[in-house]
């Protein structure tokens, strides 16, 4: 029964500049097993477009070619796949072994291409290298062995899977006299085996040893001759070879192969693009670590479980809506009432009683503190002999200070106060203990008042603070009660249960309409600007990922072209586009991957440097890497890296095999 059967096979190519050319011009045979046939003609008659058609890699022909009961032609792309996976092997008249792969990987190939197991296929191609007498080069790469035997690897390759077929074009054509026999022989053994040899050769000699020769002439079939009674020496049960499609862990592990073979250069890519992870990285872990400064050290000095409470500025809103209106009483009305909130004594900067007790009843609050504090830029003076100073802030004692604000001294008890570091300087020596007269204006009323200098203050441990004065509030209350005024709260300092509790208190007290204090205004604002000034940087730097990209995407499109041949081997093995696909971009993961742990690595090392001298000079650490950075900048390197590697993956997976195999 034929194995093979041609019907009238035409091939007409299309030329590029437009016009056609028929190669093939009906040719018509047909195969058994154990024929080894050559195939002579002149060049240029068509010999390897007919071979080509006859091994699938051109379903684009007319005529018919049979194999199994049916048409080439009408093979799905799986069949396809299935029909150069098992039934079909290849030896080319250049070898085309694949170079960076060993002996042994290059003879496995296909098998590689199947699933098979490495365990079997490695034995599999042990077996076969040792047939062909190179047992003792398996993992030499092809590169290392002479033409001889490059072309004996490549017949081991073409029987790995047991193939009922053998296409051969020019398998001598680049061996010497001596070479050719051995490889003359081993051809015919494979036909003694049973199997269908179709062999392309110039030579006579080499035709000689043929049990058939076809002659084709421009296309046509000449002479179909049959030199001798076909032998079949042994014809053993063929072996079912399970045909899988190749998984990606194969597909990643012949990447990370090529990657071996060609490490500088990628090395190179992914130290460029490594460039670009790590200024984004460090820009953000240098603007998470400032801002994280700014924030501790804004917060370290103030008690972490209290919560202070101001009322909006509602006067401050009015005088704005009324100064558009121009409405010049209502405004000079909104001045009044503003001077009366700074002073304390205006009516909506002060908390309720009824306020007091809904903040106080808020979840997780254990307290609720009234405090005071006003801004007398120069009406509050504080008096000591002979010396005067001015104070700025006038405000209560709470819990919101700590002993750490504490420089020297105790918390005031009755009738004492606190007064800041700087301003203890300005009226004498060692202040502690001493009676210092404070002055101050209470709705209108000049009022005077000795207090004992209880400590001194300061806001910061640089000690710079404004002129403030710190008084209990009892103290404060019973001052105003003599002056007629009722001292309102215009500060309520709620003390959460726990320092974790804080947050929730403050959000609270956000969501109740009210503002927090000044330090935690100043904080968000900084924080704030500190992120724009980040987000700014890290975008910069991502300018740098791009140009990443396209170094990435010019390195695996140079790699394409160089490797068009191997991508040509690989499909008439057996591999899908998908394969070719899941290679390239298989090799595109490993750059991103290196690039991004690269990025991440020096970024590191960077940032242990940069935090050492901060710390030797500051205190701090201006680098702030985090886990999620690290990560994120391995995700996104991979990423870029992949979308970099579509399109040269994709064109790699869509070039013909023809055209790859024809190219020099
Ligand atoms: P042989 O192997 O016998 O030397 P080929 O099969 O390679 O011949 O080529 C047969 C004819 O087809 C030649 O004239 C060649 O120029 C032409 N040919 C081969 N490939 C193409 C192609 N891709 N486009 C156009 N013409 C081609
Ligand atoms: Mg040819």
């Amino acid at each position: 029964m034929a194995v093979l059967e041609l019907k009238n096979v035409t091939k007409t190519y299309k030329l590029a500049g437009g016009g056609s050319f028929q190669a093939l011009k009906g040719i018509s045979a047909s195969f058994e097993a154990g024929e080894l046939v050559a195939i002579v003609g002149e060049s240029g008659s068509g010999k390897s477009t007919l071979m080509n058609t006859i091994g699938g890699l051109d379903s684009d022909f007319g005529g018919q070619i049979i194999y199994e009961g049916k048409n080439l032609a009408t093979y799905s792309k799986q069949e396809l796949v299935d029909y150069h996976k098992k039934s079909i092997g290849f030896i080319f008249q250049n070898f085309n072994l694949i170079p960076h792969l060993s002996l042994l990987d290059n003879v496995a190939m296909a098998m590689t291409l199947s699933n098979v197991n490495q365990k079997t296929r490695e034995a599999r191609a042990k077996e076969l290298l040792k047939q062909v007498g190179l047992e003792a080069h398996i993992y030499k790469k092809p590169d290392a062995i002479s033409g001889g035997q490059k072309q004996r690897v490549a017949i081991a390759r073409a029987l790995i899977n047991d193939p009922d077929m053998i296409i051969a074009d020019e398998p001598t054509g680049a061996l010497d006299a001596e070479t050719t026999d051995t490889v003359l022989e081993l051809i015919k053994d494979i036909a003694k085996s049973g199997k269908l040899v179709l062999m392309v050769t110039h030579s006579e000699r080499v035709a000689s040893h043929c049990s058939r020769v076809l002659r084709i002439d421009n296309g046509q079939l000449l002479e179909d001759f049959r030199q001798e009674e076909l032998v079949i020496e042994d014809s053993q049960n063929k072996e079912q070879v399970a045909v899988k499609n190749m998984s990606w862990y194969n597909a990643f592990r012949l990447a990370l192969l090529n990657m071996k073979a060609k490490f500088g250069r990628n090395a190179l890519v992914a130290v460029g693009s490594s460039i670009g992870i790590m200024s984004v990285v460090l820009m953000l872990s240098l603007g998470k670590g400032v801002t994280s400064y700014v924030k501790s050290t804004m917060n370290s000095y103030t008690n972490p479980r209290v919560t202070e409470v101001h009322k909006n500025g509602t006067s401050n809103q009015k005088r704005m809506a009324t100064q558009t209106n121009g409405n010049s009483a209502a405004q000079a009305q909104a001045n009044q009432d503003m001077l009366k909130a700074l002073t304390g004594t205006g009516n909506d900067s002060g908390f309720s009683q009824k306020e007091i007790k809904k903040l106080a009843s808020l979840k997780d609050v254990t307290k609720a503190q009234k405090g005071f504090s006003t801004i007398s830029l120069g009406t509050t003076t504080v008096k000591y002999k002979n010396k005067e100073a001015s104070i700025v802030q006038l405000q209560t004692m709470s819990s919101a200070v700590t002993d750490s604000n504490i420089r020297q001294g105790k918390r005031p008890g009755k009738n004492e106060i606190l007064i800041d570091a700087g301003t203890a300087d300005i009226l004498g020596k060692n202040m502690i203990g001493k009676k210092v007269t404070l002055h101050l204006t209470v709705d209108s009323k000049q009022i005077e008042k000795t207090f004992k200098v209880a400590g001194t203050y300061s806001l910061s441990a640089s000690g710079s603070s404004t002129a403030t004065i710190l008084a209990r509030y009892s103290d404060l209350a019973s001052l105003y009660k003599e002056t007629g005024t009722n001292l309102k709260p215009n500060v309520i300092y709620l003390t959460a249960k726990d320092k974790d509790a804080t947050s929730r208190v403050k959000d609270k007290v956000k969501d109740l309409g009210y503002s927090g204090s000044m330090q935690e205004a100043m904080t968000d604002m900084f924080s704030d600007m500190l992120t724009i000034i980040t987000d700014v940087l890290t975008g910069i730097a991502a300018i740098s990922l791009i140009v990443s990209t396209i170094m990435i995407l010019v390195v695996l499109n140079i790699s394409v072209v160089e490797r068009t041949k191997e991508i040509g081997v690989l499909k008439a093995l057996g591999a899908r586009r998908k394969d070719i696909r899941r290679i390239f971009v298989s090799e595109a993961f490993l750059i991103g991957l290196s690039a991004g742990a690269l990025g991440d690595l020096v970024t590191w090392i960077l940032s242990l440097i940069a935090n050492h001298f901060s710390q030797a000079m500051f205190e701090i650490n201006v680098v702030a890497i985090t886990p999620q950075y690290v990560i994120s900048g391995l995700v996104i390197s991979i990423l870029i890296s992949m979308l970099a590697g579509m399109m040269p993956a994709n064109r790699a997976s869509k070039l013909d095999p023809v055209d790859s195999l024809r190219k020099e």
